[in-house]
């Protein structure tokens, strides 16, 4: 792949969301934050709009990311959306702390919405200062591009600055910025706000920006708004099916942050599983488990209802019945879908290559038994990959992790006949589950030590992480100690919402 080249002044802005009425969003400002200071910068995100990662650290480019100067060509606009949050309609919500800056035609064809956040005041901000601080802005940075290597849909970040703005939250911490990207960060909310206000000419247009700019195909289907909810759906089956696959909890699974793209969207106090429980609630905030581990899958159905229930005036029906008949059926297709996903997902993190009728219930055994003892689960998957399926002294590092070793043995024995059966052999099958299985993964405490470190000064630890986590599945050299189970001060960090 040749070098990237471009600087940001050489970026060709085509501000489609900006464009859309009065209603859509509000024009806003950043507000400059005081004496920024660059942190970091994916290159894998630079390189998706062929900029070189080190022209976003020029003076001029830190202006305009910082706010000092608006950006030429980018048309700044707060989006307005609504949203159902723990279960509550709220009828205005909208990017408090958000700004859009503008969209990037990349070379290949592909658009990317470019967003700061933590940027200032908007008219959504309500209560809120407009402000993001560091360590939120370091676990989103961190987390996003650490799950697009992962594989999993998700908004991307592009580069961190830390400031030295003074933010109150329970106490005085750094304002910082981020600017991510996506195709679009239209939400669920965003029907929602048009559908709970009846403005369904608004309502229509939204529908036909979504499939214009980022499904296409669909505007040849018979029914593109009901073809459209379809593919949301789809979409959001596979992404919780992934969630659930690598051990990741959202923690605010609320309609405004799921993406109508299906990407992962709004990182706050999200956390990876790392001794296995499938009720883990990562937010502190989260007191009845609403948005707890095991239960992602259905809140992803409930939140596409409520997707549903707003486009139903879009729908082609003689009727309010017919209508919602067409609305039933389009998410009929999500249990399906998601346990398709599920399903072919775990039998590729067992190794196994043909499906087979006993897989899932091979699968779920061992989720109880890792839930029984609170193994960890990213380890386990990937250190079940070194079993031998003729060699069964191997797996005693494995059982030695379980309460119920006889219990972990009489599976393994289940299991290694399941291999035979295959008849591969091991190291094909373990090179297949090196390749989905990570070894790294962004652990509350790696976070948090990046965090600390930020905090006084030191940034170094965030573009370590940022580059181990760029390749989740290789063995890194020297970097052991970022695969190993948390230290006891790492196991209960308690994240909130504010952030
Ligand atoms: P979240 O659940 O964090 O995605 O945010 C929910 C809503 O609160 C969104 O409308 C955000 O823009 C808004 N919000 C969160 N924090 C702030 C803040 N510090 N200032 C203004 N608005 C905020
Ligand atoms: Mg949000």
């Amino acid at each position: 792949m040749d070098m990237p080249t471009r600087t940001p002044a050489d970026l060709s802005f085509d501000n489609t969301f900006a464009r859309l009425p009065e209603g859509f969003h509000a024009r806003v400002r950043p507000t400059p934050l005081a004496a920024t200071r660059l942190v970091s910068i994916s290159p894998a995100a630079a390189a998706l709009l062929d900029l070189a990662p080190q022209s976003l650290a020029q003076s001029l480019a830190a202006d305009w990311i910082a706010g000092n100067r608006q950006w030429p060509g980018t048309d700044p606009v707060a989006m307005c959306y609504a949203g159902h949050q723990f279960g509550h309609y709220v009828p205005q919500l909208g990017d408090g702390r958000a700004i859009v800056l503008g969209e990037v035609r990349a070379a290949d064809g592909v658009h990317w919405e470019l967003q700061l956040k933590g940027a200032g005041l908007t008219p959504f901000s309500r209560d809120g200062d407009g402000r993001a601080v560091l360590r939120s802005t370091i676990r989103e940075y961190l987390c996003s591009e650490a799950m697009h290597a992962l594989g999993i849909p998700t908004t991307r970040a592009l580069c961190l600055f830390d400031s030295d703005e003074e933010v109150y939250r329970e106490r005085i911490e750094r304002g910082a910025l981020l600017l991510r990207m996506a195709p679009s960060h239209v939400r669920f909310g965003s029907f929602e706000v048009f559908f709970y206000r009846g403005q369904y000419a608004q309502l229509r247009r939204l529908a036909d920006y979504v499939i214009g700019h980022d499904f296409p195909a669909l505007r040849d289907a018979s029914q593109p708004y009901l073809a459209l909810l379809r593919e949301v759906v789809d979409r959001t089956a596979r992404l919780m099916a992934q969630w659930q696959l690598v051990g990741f909890a959202h923690g605010v699974m609320n309609t405004d942050n799921m993406s109508v793209l299906g990407l992962t969207l709004d990182y706050g106090p999200f956390g990876f599983m790392e001794a296995y429980d499938p009720g883990f609630v990562c937010n502190h905030s989260d007191h009845h488990g609403r948005y707890a581990f095991d239960r992602q899958p259905s809140i992803g159905l409930w939140n596409l209802s409520c997707l549903a229930q707003a486009m139903l005036p879009l729908f082609d029906a003689d009727d309010g019945e017919a209508a919602a008949e067409q609305a039933r059926d389009a998410l009929s297709g999500y249990e399906p879908a998601l346990v398709a996903a599920y399903s072919a997902g775990m039998r590729a993190k067992l190794g196994l290559r043909d499906a087979g009728a006993g897989d899932d219930d091979l699968g779920a055994r061992l989720l109880s038994l890792m839930a029984a003892g609170g193994v960890d689960y990213t380890n386990l998957f990937r250190d079940l990959g070194a079993l031998r399926v003729d060699d069964p002294t191997g797996e005693t590092p494995l059982r030695d992790r379980f309460v119920d070793r006889a219990a972990f043995d009489a599976w393994a024995a289940d299991y290694r006949a399941r291999l035979r059966g295959e008849g591969g052999d091991d190291v094909a099958r373990r090179a297949a589950m090196d390749a989905v299985n990570p070894r790294y993964v962004l652990r509350n405490y790696l976070a948090q030590q990046a965090i600390e470190r930020a905090e006084a000064g030191d940034y170094d630890e965030i573009d370590r992480l940022q580059t181990l986590l760029s390749r989740p599945f290789d063995e890194q050299v020297g970097m052991d100690s970022y695969a190993a189970e948390p230290p006891d001060w790492g196991r209960g960090l308690e994240v909130s919402c504010s952030s």
